[in-house]
Protein backbone atom coordinates (compact mmCIF):
# COMPACT_ATOMS: atom_id res chain seq x y z
CA UNK A 1 0.00 0.00 0.00
CA UNK A 2 0.98 3.63 -0.55
CA UNK A 3 1.80 5.71 1.84
CA UNK A 4 -0.15 8.70 0.63
CA UNK A 5 1.13 11.20 2.85
CA UNK A 6 4.46 10.72 2.26
CA UNK A 7 4.22 12.09 -1.36
CA UNK A 8 5.41 15.56 -2.24
CA UNK A 9 2.67 16.85 -4.93
CA UNK A 10 4.81 16.55 -7.83
CA UNK A 11 5.49 13.07 -6.56
CA UNK A 12 1.29 12.49 -6.38
CA UNK A 13 1.01 13.78 -9.50
CA UNK A 14 3.10 11.79 -11.21
CA UNK A 15 1.65 8.76 -9.66
CA UNK A 16 -1.73 9.71 -10.54
CA UNK A 17 -1.64 10.70 -13.90
CA UNK A 18 1.20 7.91 -14.86
CA UNK A 19 -0.30 4.87 -12.73
CA UNK A 20 -3.40 5.94 -12.16
CA UNK A 21 -4.50 7.82 -15.50
CA UNK A 22 -5.94 10.37 -13.52
CA UNK A 23 -5.34 14.09 -14.81
CA UNK A 24 -3.43 16.28 -13.27
CA UNK A 25 -6.24 18.61 -11.03
CA UNK A 26 -6.87 15.40 -9.75
CA UNK A 27 -3.80 15.17 -8.15
CA UNK A 28 -4.13 18.76 -6.55
CA UNK A 29 -8.17 17.86 -5.37
CA UNK A 30 -6.67 15.06 -3.74
CA UNK A 31 -3.50 17.09 -2.29
CA UNK A 32 -6.09 19.37 -1.31
CA UNK A 33 -8.20 16.94 0.90
CA UNK A 34 -5.43 15.57 2.53
CA UNK A 35 -3.62 19.20 3.68
CA UNK A 36 -5.96 21.24 4.06
CA UNK A 37 -9.26 19.98 4.38
CA UNK A 38 -7.24 16.94 6.65
CA UNK A 39 -9.24 13.89 5.15
CA UNK A 40 -8.68 10.98 6.85
CA UNK A 41 -10.18 8.38 4.20
CA UNK A 42 -10.90 8.78 0.55
CA UNK A 43 -14.57 8.14 1.02
CA UNK A 44 -14.93 12.23 2.19
CA UNK A 45 -13.40 13.46 -1.11
CA UNK A 46 -16.67 14.23 -2.65
CA UNK A 47 -15.45 16.32 -5.63
CA UNK A 48 -13.43 12.96 -6.65
CA UNK A 49 -15.35 10.47 -8.88
CA UNK A 50 -16.21 7.38 -6.86
CA UNK A 51 -14.24 5.11 -9.69
CA UNK A 52 -11.14 7.39 -8.50
CA UNK A 53 -11.71 6.95 -4.94
CA UNK A 54 -12.11 3.12 -4.88
CA UNK A 55 -9.04 3.04 -7.17
CA UNK A 56 -7.32 5.09 -4.06
CA UNK A 57 -8.56 2.90 -1.58
CA UNK A 58 -7.46 -0.31 -2.83
CA UNK A 59 -3.93 1.21 -3.75
CA UNK A 60 -3.10 3.86 -0.77
CA UNK A 61 -3.77 5.00 3.04
CA UNK A 62 -3.71 7.36 4.29
CA UNK A 63 -1.67 7.60 7.99
CA UNK A 64 -2.54 9.97 10.40
CA UNK A 65 0.57 9.28 13.85
CA UNK A 66 -2.30 7.90 16.27
CA UNK A 67 -2.20 9.81 19.97
CA UNK A 68 -1.17 7.67 22.29
CA UNK A 69 -1.20 10.50 25.16
CA UNK A 70 -1.82 13.93 25.61
CA UNK A 71 -0.78 16.38 28.31
CA UNK A 72 -1.94 19.67 29.10
CA UNK A 73 0.14 22.52 30.93
CA UNK A 74 -1.26 24.65 33.56
CA UNK A 75 0.43 27.01 30.94
CA UNK A 76 -1.54 26.00 28.02
CA UNK A 77 1.61 24.22 26.90
CA UNK A 78 -0.05 20.59 25.22
CA UNK A 79 2.35 17.81 24.21
CA UNK A 80 1.52 15.11 22.27
CA UNK A 81 3.28 11.21 22.40
CA UNK A 82 2.41 10.16 18.86
CA UNK A 83 2.82 6.29 17.45
CA UNK A 84 4.17 5.85 14.00
CA UNK A 85 2.74 3.05 12.18
CA UNK A 86 5.43 0.88 13.31
CA UNK A 87 4.77 1.57 16.69
CA UNK A 88 7.60 4.20 17.02
CA UNK A 89 6.85 6.86 19.59
CA UNK A 90 7.51 10.58 18.56
CA UNK A 91 6.86 13.75 20.81
CA UNK A 92 5.23 17.38 19.40
CA UNK A 93 4.30 19.65 21.66
CA UNK A 94 1.93 23.17 20.93
CA UNK A 95 3.00 26.47 22.85
CA UNK A 96 0.35 29.72 22.43
CA UNK A 97 1.09 32.48 23.03
CA UNK A 98 -0.93 35.74 23.19
CA UNK A 99 -0.09 38.22 19.92
CA UNK A 100 0.24 42.31 20.31
CA UNK A 101 -3.65 42.38 19.35
CA UNK A 102 -4.63 39.80 22.16
CA UNK A 103 -5.35 36.73 20.12
CA UNK A 104 -3.72 33.57 20.69
CA UNK A 105 -1.28 31.85 18.17
CA UNK A 106 -0.10 28.38 18.53
CA UNK A 107 3.56 27.24 17.97
CA UNK A 108 4.03 23.62 16.93
CA UNK A 109 7.55 21.92 17.94
CA UNK A 110 7.89 19.22 15.25
CA UNK A 111 10.23 15.76 15.78
CA UNK A 112 12.74 14.83 12.90
CA UNK A 113 13.34 11.19 14.04
CA UNK A 114 12.43 8.72 16.74
CA UNK A 115 15.32 9.30 19.05
CA UNK A 116 18.75 11.01 18.55
CA UNK A 117 22.44 10.62 17.90
CA UNK A 118 23.59 13.84 18.92
CA UNK A 119 23.75 12.71 22.70
CA UNK A 120 23.57 16.34 24.04
CA UNK A 121 24.07 15.84 27.91
CA UNK A 122 21.08 17.89 29.30
CA UNK A 123 18.51 16.13 26.63
CA UNK A 124 16.28 13.19 27.77
CA UNK A 125 16.36 12.19 23.82
CA UNK A 126 19.87 12.76 23.56
CA UNK A 127 19.83 9.70 26.46
CA UNK A 128 17.64 7.75 24.21
CA UNK A 129 19.80 7.42 21.31
CA UNK A 130 18.50 6.89 17.64
CA UNK A 131 16.06 4.52 16.46
CA UNK A 132 15.68 5.65 12.90
CA UNK A 133 14.61 9.06 10.47
CA UNK A 134 10.92 10.06 10.47
CA UNK A 135 9.57 10.34 6.60
CA UNK A 136 8.17 13.39 5.10
CA UNK A 137 5.02 12.03 5.71
CA UNK A 138 4.94 11.19 9.84
CA UNK A 139 7.10 14.90 10.15
CA UNK A 140 3.88 16.62 8.05
CA UNK A 141 1.40 14.06 10.06
CA UNK A 142 2.31 15.45 13.67
CA UNK A 143 1.10 18.92 11.76
CA UNK A 144 -2.32 17.20 10.93
CA UNK A 145 -2.57 16.07 14.06
CA UNK A 146 -1.83 19.41 15.97
CA UNK A 147 -4.03 21.42 13.60
CA UNK A 148 -7.50 18.59 14.37
CA UNK A 149 -6.98 19.10 17.58
CA UNK A 150 -6.75 22.47 17.64
CA UNK A 151 -10.21 22.51 15.22
CA UNK A 152 -8.07 24.81 13.23
CA UNK A 153 -9.56 24.03 9.63
CA UNK A 154 -10.00 27.41 7.88
CA UNK A 155 -6.43 27.76 5.92
CA UNK A 156 -6.83 31.95 5.94
CA UNK A 157 -7.25 32.38 9.45
CA UNK A 158 -4.83 29.91 10.74
CA UNK A 159 -4.76 29.19 14.05
CA UNK A 160 -1.20 27.73 14.35
CA UNK A 161 1.29 29.95 13.18
CA UNK A 162 4.54 28.57 13.43
CA UNK A 163 6.59 25.66 12.94
CA UNK A 164 9.72 24.86 14.98
CA UNK A 165 12.15 21.89 13.98
CA UNK A 166 13.27 22.06 17.91
CA UNK A 167 11.35 18.34 18.64
CA UNK A 168 13.11 14.84 18.95
CA UNK A 169 16.06 14.48 16.73
CA UNK A 170 19.13 16.53 14.49
CA UNK A 171 16.44 18.08 11.64
CA UNK A 172 19.79 18.24 9.54
CA UNK A 173 20.93 14.86 10.16
CA UNK A 174 17.49 13.76 7.95
CA UNK A 175 17.90 16.50 5.57
CA UNK A 176 15.92 14.82 2.73
CA UNK A 177 12.58 13.88 4.50
CA UNK A 178 12.94 17.22 6.11
CA UNK A 179 14.05 18.78 2.96
CA UNK A 180 10.82 17.43 1.27
CA UNK A 181 8.55 18.51 4.39
CA UNK A 182 9.77 21.89 3.60
CA UNK A 183 8.67 21.91 0.07
CA UNK A 184 5.29 20.42 1.16
CA UNK A 185 4.91 22.49 3.68
CA UNK A 186 5.53 25.81 0.68
CA UNK A 187 2.22 24.38 -1.05
CA UNK A 188 0.08 26.84 -1.29
CA UNK A 189 -2.53 24.27 -2.42
CA UNK A 190 -1.49 22.15 0.98
CA UNK A 191 -0.39 23.28 4.25
CA UNK A 192 0.66 26.91 3.17
CA UNK A 193 3.72 27.54 5.47
CA UNK A 194 5.92 30.35 4.20
CA UNK A 195 9.59 29.83 5.30
CA UNK A 196 8.82 32.96 7.88
CA UNK A 197 6.84 30.88 9.87
CA UNK A 198 8.96 27.55 9.81
CA UNK A 199 12.82 27.82 11.95
CA UNK A 200 14.83 24.81 11.85
CA UNK A 201 16.64 24.00 14.85
CA UNK A 202 20.43 22.92 14.39
CA UNK A 203 23.42 22.01 16.60
CA UNK A 204 25.36 22.79 13.42
CA UNK A 205 25.30 19.87 10.69
CA UNK A 206 28.38 20.94 7.86
CA UNK A 207 26.83 19.50 4.84
CA UNK A 208 22.94 19.93 5.80
CA UNK A 209 23.63 23.78 7.32
CA UNK A 210 24.75 24.66 2.81
CA UNK A 211 21.58 23.02 1.75
CA UNK A 212 19.43 24.57 4.22
CA UNK A 213 20.91 28.04 3.28
CA UNK A 214 20.54 27.26 -0.31
CA UNK A 215 17.05 26.69 -0.04
CA UNK A 216 15.63 29.23 1.83
CA UNK A 217 12.28 27.54 2.84
CA UNK A 218 12.82 28.18 6.39
CA UNK A 219 14.87 30.40 9.28
CA UNK A 220 17.64 29.16 11.05
CA UNK A 221 18.05 28.50 14.81
CA UNK A 222 21.53 27.39 16.09
CA UNK A 223 21.50 25.36 19.73
CA UNK A 224 25.17 26.59 20.57
CA UNK A 225 24.76 25.89 24.31
CA UNK A 226 28.50 27.10 24.88
CA UNK A 227 30.45 29.85 23.91
CA UNK A 228 33.87 28.10 23.62
CA UNK A 229 35.05 24.74 21.86
CA UNK A 230 36.41 23.21 25.16
CA UNK A 231 32.69 23.59 26.77
CA UNK A 232 30.91 23.07 23.94
CA UNK A 233 32.84 19.33 23.80
CA UNK A 234 31.58 18.86 27.31
CA UNK A 235 28.34 19.32 26.84
CA UNK A 236 27.20 18.71 23.23
CA UNK A 237 30.15 16.49 22.54
CA UNK A 238 29.13 14.72 19.20
CA UNK A 239 27.85 18.76 18.00
CA UNK A 240 31.07 19.75 18.70
CA UNK A 241 33.19 16.99 16.29
CA UNK A 242 32.38 20.37 13.84
CA UNK A 243 34.69 22.72 15.45
CA UNK A 244 33.01 25.66 16.83
CA UNK A 245 35.60 28.03 14.70
CA UNK A 246 33.98 25.97 11.26
CA UNK A 247 30.38 26.85 12.61
CA UNK A 248 30.88 30.19 12.66
CA UNK A 249 32.40 30.90 9.79
CA UNK A 250 30.14 28.90 7.58
CA UNK A 251 27.24 30.79 9.79
CA UNK A 252 29.05 33.86 7.98
CA UNK A 253 28.06 33.22 4.70
CA UNK A 254 24.85 31.90 5.27
CA UNK A 255 22.53 33.55 3.30
CA UNK A 256 19.84 35.55 4.84
CA UNK A 257 16.29 37.25 4.04
CA UNK A 258 15.80 40.64 4.24
CA UNK A 259 15.44 41.46 8.37
CA UNK A 260 16.45 37.62 9.08
CA UNK A 261 18.36 36.88 11.86
CA UNK A 262 20.47 33.72 13.24
CA UNK A 263 18.55 32.51 15.96
CA UNK A 264 20.70 31.35 18.45
CA UNK A 265 19.72 29.09 21.23
CA UNK A 266 21.45 29.25 24.22
CA UNK A 267 20.52 27.16 27.29
CA UNK A 268 21.82 28.44 30.90
CA UNK A 269 22.61 25.78 32.74
CA UNK A 270 24.01 26.69 37.12
CA UNK A 271 27.23 27.30 37.26
CA UNK A 272 28.49 25.57 34.01
CA UNK A 273 27.73 28.55 31.18
CA UNK A 274 26.10 31.17 33.25
CA UNK A 275 28.85 33.31 33.72
CA UNK A 276 29.87 36.75 32.84
CA UNK A 277 33.51 35.23 31.52
CA UNK A 278 31.12 33.02 29.17
CA UNK A 279 29.08 36.17 28.15
CA UNK A 280 32.05 37.63 27.50
CA UNK A 281 32.87 35.06 24.90
CA UNK A 282 29.15 34.59 23.64
CA UNK A 283 29.53 38.65 22.47
CA UNK A 284 32.56 37.72 20.63
CA UNK A 285 30.74 34.71 18.67
CA UNK A 286 27.45 36.55 18.33
CA UNK A 287 28.76 39.69 17.06
CA UNK A 288 30.41 37.88 14.30
CA UNK A 289 26.79 37.03 12.19
CA UNK A 290 23.40 39.41 12.14
CA UNK A 291 22.39 36.96 15.28
CA UNK A 292 20.12 37.53 18.31
CA UNK A 293 19.86 35.11 21.18
CA UNK A 294 17.43 33.03 22.99
CA UNK A 295 18.21 32.42 26.15
CA UNK A 296 16.41 29.54 27.72
CA UNK A 297 16.47 28.29 31.82
CA UNK A 298 17.10 25.34 32.50
CA UNK A 299 14.40 23.33 34.11
CA UNK A 300 15.86 20.06 35.75
CA UNK A 301 14.65 16.88 37.08
CA UNK A 302 15.39 15.28 40.45
CA UNK A 303 18.18 13.04 38.82
CA UNK A 304 19.56 15.64 36.28
CA UNK A 305 23.31 16.62 36.29
CA UNK A 306 22.94 20.21 35.74
CA UNK A 307 21.16 22.89 38.27
CA UNK A 308 19.02 25.65 37.09
CA UNK A 309 20.86 29.16 37.05
CA UNK A 310 19.92 31.62 39.83
CA UNK A 311 17.84 34.69 39.25
CA UNK A 312 20.63 36.83 39.73
CA UNK A 313 22.91 35.17 37.32
CA UNK A 314 20.50 34.85 34.58
CA UNK A 315 19.87 38.76 35.02
CA UNK A 316 23.69 39.58 34.66
CA UNK A 317 23.78 37.54 31.74
CA UNK A 318 21.16 38.92 30.31
CA UNK A 319 22.43 43.15 30.91
CA UNK A 320 25.75 41.98 29.72
CA UNK A 321 24.85 41.20 26.30
CA UNK A 322 22.54 43.91 25.91
CA UNK A 323 24.86 46.64 27.15
CA UNK A 324 27.28 45.22 24.44
CA UNK A 325 24.84 45.25 21.89
CA UNK A 326 23.49 41.71 21.46
CA UNK A 327 19.60 40.88 21.55
CA UNK A 328 18.82 38.79 24.20
CA UNK A 329 15.65 37.27 25.03
CA UNK A 330 14.77 35.04 28.26
CA UNK A 331 12.65 31.94 27.95
CA UNK A 332 11.32 30.35 30.62
CA UNK A 333 10.91 26.81 29.59
CA UNK A 334 7.40 26.00 29.32
CA UNK A 335 5.34 22.86 30.27
CA UNK A 336 7.20 22.19 33.55
CA UNK A 337 4.52 20.56 35.10
CA UNK A 338 4.16 18.22 32.20
CA UNK A 339 7.15 16.91 30.82
CA UNK A 340 7.82 19.09 28.02
CA UNK A 341 11.02 19.47 27.67
CA UNK A 342 12.43 17.36 24.31
CA UNK A 343 11.91 13.67 24.89
CA UNK A 344 10.76 13.95 28.45
CA UNK A 345 7.41 12.48 27.72
CA UNK A 346 8.68 9.59 25.62
CA UNK A 347 10.95 8.59 28.55
CA UNK A 348 8.31 8.73 31.46
CA UNK A 349 5.91 6.67 29.02
CA UNK A 350 8.08 4.03 28.55
CA UNK A 351 8.91 4.48 32.23
CA UNK A 352 5.42 3.78 33.12
CA UNK A 353 4.96 0.71 30.38
CA UNK A 354 8.58 -1.00 31.51
CA UNK A 355 7.00 -0.86 34.85
CA UNK A 356 3.74 -2.41 34.24
CA UNK A 357 4.54 -4.80 31.90
CA UNK A 358 5.04 -8.54 33.85
CA UNK A 359 9.08 -9.97 34.66
FE1 LIG B 1 19.28 15.55 19.73
FE2 LIG B 1 18.34 18.03 19.97
FE3 LIG B 1 18.42 16.42 22.09
FE4 LIG B 1 20.72 17.34 21.09
S1 LIG B 1 19.08 18.57 22.03
S2 LIG B 1 20.29 15.21 21.71
S3 LIG B 1 20.21 17.40 18.89
S4 LIG B 1 17.18 16.12 20.25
Amino acid sequence: MKDILNMTLPELTRWMTEELGEPRFRAVQVWQWLWQRMARDFECMTNVSKKTRALLAEQAEIRWPEVAKVEKSRDGTTKFLLRLADGALVETVLIPSESRDGSIRTTQCLSSQVGCAMGCTFCSTGTMGFERNMSMGEILGQILVARDYLGDRRPEYPVLRNLVFMGMGEPLLNLREVMRALESLNSDTGLNFSPRRITVSTCGIEKGLKELSDCGLAYLAVSLHAPTQELRARIMPKAARWPLEGLMTALESYSLKARERITFEYLLLGGVNDGIEQARELVRLVSRVKGKLNLIVYNPSATDIYAAPTEERILAFEKYLWDHNITAIIRKSKGQDINAACGQLKAASEREMSAASPE
